[in-house]
């Protein structure tokens, strides 16, 4: 059993916080174990708490479209989501439930290794840019700490207004030659507050 499948028996028998008492399933996230690009979403949705897998639903067919646009399948990337179990009718996850999945994320993180991480949406934005604003740093990529973070919007923006799609395919459009020219991306400095994110 590989480190990461013992991490998702863990989810699956976590109760840390109270979306532990509605959900269906656990969605830990899957894909490539050894992962050069990881996509974090924000948190299950209906279909993805009833199957156990994330991004399945129309904001996962939109992001397979994406992926496809760049010549990647899901299977060649790691996709998984900020909070692990889908919060009642969809509503906005709790500052305590993110921070209640928080380690199982950062091991995640750990045991995959990514070289780039695409942040998709305000919450996963959020977990590595505390207070940034989502229009201002948007495909614009960070590297810190050896990873590359890169925020991009949510897909399910691009569901609702066709504004987001065409900003959401031209963030997406910049990801492989990001990844290939990784090392040519200036290290910088974790910010440590929302005053440091005026720089970016
Ligand atoms: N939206 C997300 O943020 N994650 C999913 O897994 C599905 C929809």
């Amino acid at each position: 059993m590989s480190a990461l499948t013992e991490l998702y028996e863990e989810i699956a028998n976590c109760e840390r916080c109270v979306l532990s008492q509605s959900r269906t399933n656990t969605v830990p996230g899957e894909g490539l174990e050894d992962a050069e690009l990881v996509f974090i979403g924000e948190g299950p949705g209906f279909h993805e708490d009833q199957q156990g897998r994330p991004f399945v639903g129309q904001a996962g067919q939109l992001l397979d479209q994406l992926l496809e646009s760049i010549g990647l399948r899901r299977e060649q990337v790691y996709i998984c989501n900020v909070i692990k179990c889908r919060p009642p009718r969809n509503r906005d996850p709790l500052p305590e439930e993110i921070e209640a999945c928080r380690p199982f994320l950062d091991r995640q993180i750990e045991l995959i290794k990514p070289q780039m991480i695409v942040t998709l949406g305000r919450f996963s934005m959020e977990r590595y840019f505390p207070g940034a604003k989502i229009s201002h740093i948007h495909g614009q990529p960070r590297r810190m700490g050896g990873i590359i973070y890169y925020p991009m919007y949510h897909p399910a923006a691009a569901l609702h207004q066709r504004r987001w799609l065409q900003l959401i395919e031209e963030d997406m459009s910049k990801i492989p030659q990001l990844l290939a020219q990784a090392d040519g991306i200036a290290e910088m400095e974790l910010p440590q507050d929302a005053e440091q994110l005026s720089l970016f």
